[in-house]
């Protein structure tokens, strides 16, 4: 994972350097970063103080007498001040367009009336292209004069040519204007579906607001997005990543014209961060015409596609993660299988035979184990050069399976906030026994796996910050619970970093590219307003991200709020 060319070693001796940067312009740094802490993750040079990137690669890294003499003469200088810079972070588990869809949506929280919603809802009917749907979530009568639900007629006010579609709170009901329902063929004769009701009014006629599965009839009329709405999500979500200190993600299953959407983006110049694409690999989809198509490396310096998404079982929070035994709470239910074993073990062999590295969503013991079967058979029939084979979540794992990742190369890509959103009922379900084994990176990390850090947002944060901050301490936001929860499994503050930089650049097949700060990689930095290791651990979620630095561009920086290309 640490090996790597080591071009030009400008730093070694002042002398040297002083020979190096004589020799003329094209060894001129065009950015260089001054009097920070430079965690590099690199054997060579754990530490210094400044960095010089020219173009999109690292050129030096040293002391800043030595690395200011680089600086061309048009170069930007940025003073650190001391803040903190580390191999720029990676999110090796995150649903792009699902967070670019939560920010698109018009956030209702904490509205205060129906006329606050209903300007809301007016403002933004004004700025969508034709056709396109206002939604939104969030609303709760319960913070309304009167606390009665609301009917269409505020919506139907604001937006009277554009159907209006707005989910409350808990997401049991929506809120439709008149031209959603018109969309719907909603009318006083529409039967109330099955485990659904159609709010209605003393005349019988629906009032706008749709009741669990009543939701369907709605919902269902939603125009597919088109390719620019799918961009705009995503450039959207992106944007909120590159501002939470992320370079990379690792986008945890795509279809095929959100990879177009994708695309186009990187043609137009405007990905600000690296993405690793995982084809969407999951349920009854076929990927024969998925993987049939070649993988792609580094399109446009940013795109990557060589990875299929698969998933064995649900998740532990609806119980339908797959376990050897019966959940602890709900006796006679071992969770569900969404895959079966055998048709894991089939598009693996596929997709590993073309060239595709295979991640699949495993979380209860059984579940974890029948994936570990199935790569074990897929990889002794395919036998593929450097396959890399990924488990996404790895939850609950029992200990007897550990060293089997190990052995078989899988790498364990996990979310460490997860640990801490789950931890109120995660022990639950599995009881004290098997519930050694939740979110056991210790146990990986002591096995010598490949450990690969993510938040899967926007189930959680996008935030990496956050996500260090549950590593290292078990705890969540609010510091609970004292000491952490199960202690035994957390990691050293340099572990989660390592897990966020040289584990997922692992992950990705970009160890040689980026994952340390070293001359020759790419100049992926992140810029972290103070020195982790220097503050509380309490301190680490708030700490603050200063620079967001892409391929030797700043896509985004504090102060001015801006930069994304
Ligand atoms: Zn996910």
């Amino acid at each position: 994972m640490t090996r790597g060319s080591w071009p030009c070693l400008l730093f070694a001796t002042p002398l040297l350097l002083g020979a190096c940067v004589a020799r003329g312009p094209e060894m001129a740094a065009d950015l260089v970063l001054l009097g920070g802490t430079v965690v590099t993750e690199d054997p060579a040079r754990p530490q210094a103080e400044a960095v010089a990137v020219r173009g999109d690669s690292i050129l030096a890294v040293g002391a800043d007498h030595d690395i200011a003499r680089l600086a061309g003469p048009a170069a930007r200088r940025i003073e650190l001040h001391g803040a903190m810079v580390v191999p720029g972070l990676i999110d090796a588990h995150g649903h792009v367009r699902s967070l670019g869809d939560e920010i698109a949506n018009l956030d209702l929280h904490g509205a205060a009336s129906v006329e606050e919603v209903a300007r809301q809802v007016k403002e933004r009917a004004a700025r969508l292209p034709p056709g396109a749907w206002v939604t939104g979530h969030g609303w709760d009568q319960n913070l309304w004069p009167g606390r009665t639900f609301p009917d269409h007629r505020p919506l139907t006010e604001a937006s009277p040519d554009r159907a209006v579609w707005l989910r409350r709170v808990d997401g049991h009901a929506s809120w439709a204007n008149r031209v959603a329902m018109q969309a719907a063929g909603v009318t006083r004769s529409t039967p109330d579906p099955p485990g659904g009701r159609i709010v209605r009014d003393a005349r019988g006629e629906p009032t706008g607001v749709f009741v669990d599965n009543a939701q369907n009839l709605v919902a269902a009329a939603r125009p597919p997005a088109t390719r620019d709405q799918i961009k705009e999500s995503l450039r959207l979500a992106l944007e909120r990543c590159a501002a939470a200190g992320l370079t990379e993600i690792h986008d945890a299953s795509v279809g095929p014209e959100v990879v177009e959407a994708y695309r186009d983006l990187a043609d137009a110049g405007r990905l600000p961060l690296r993405v690793y694409l995982m084809w969407d690999g999951i349920g009854d989809a076929r990927i024969e015409p998925l993987v049939e198509q070649p993988p792609f490396v580094n399109y446009r310096n940013r795109l990557t596609l060589r990875a299929v998404k698969l998933m064995i079982d649900g998740a532990m929070g609806s119980r339908g993660a797959v376990f050897e035994d019966d959940y602890a709470d709900d006796r006679g239910n071992r969770g569900l299988l969404v895959t079966p074993p055998e048709e894991i073990e089939r598009r693996a062999e596929l997709s590993m035979r073309k060239g595709y590295q295979v991640c699949t969503h495993a979380i209860g013991d059984r579940g974890i184990r029948l994936t570990i079967d199935a790569y074990e058979k897929a990889l002794a029939a395919a036998r593929p050069r450097d396959p890399r084979p990924r488990i996404e979540h790895l939850q609950c794992v029992a200990a007897r399976d550990v060293p089997r990742l190990k052995t078989l190369g899988i790498i364990a890509s996990m979310q460490p906030s997860h640990a801490t959103s789950d931890m109120d009922w995660a022990e639950d379900r599995v009881g004290a026994e098997r519930g050694k084994g939740l979110y056991a990176w210790r146990w990986v990390l002591d096995a010598g796996v490949v450990l690969a850090a993510g938040s899967d947002f926007p189930v959680d944060p996008e935030r990496p910050l956050v996500g260090i901050h549950s590593g290292v301490t078990r705890q969540d936001l609010k510091n609970r619970p004292a000491g952490g929860w199960h202690p035994e499994q957390k990691m050293t503050l340099d572990e989660v970093l390592r897990a966020y930089t040289a584990g997922a650049a692992y992950a990705a097949y970009e160890e040689d590219r980026k994952g340390r700060i070293a001359p020759g990689l790419w100049a992926d930095l992140t810029v972290i307003s103070k020195d982790l290791r220097a503050i509380p651990a309490a301190d680490i979620p708030g700490a603050g991200i200063e620079y967001t630095i892409v391929g030797g561009t700043v896509v985004y920086e504090k102060r001015q709020e801006a930069a994304v290309p």
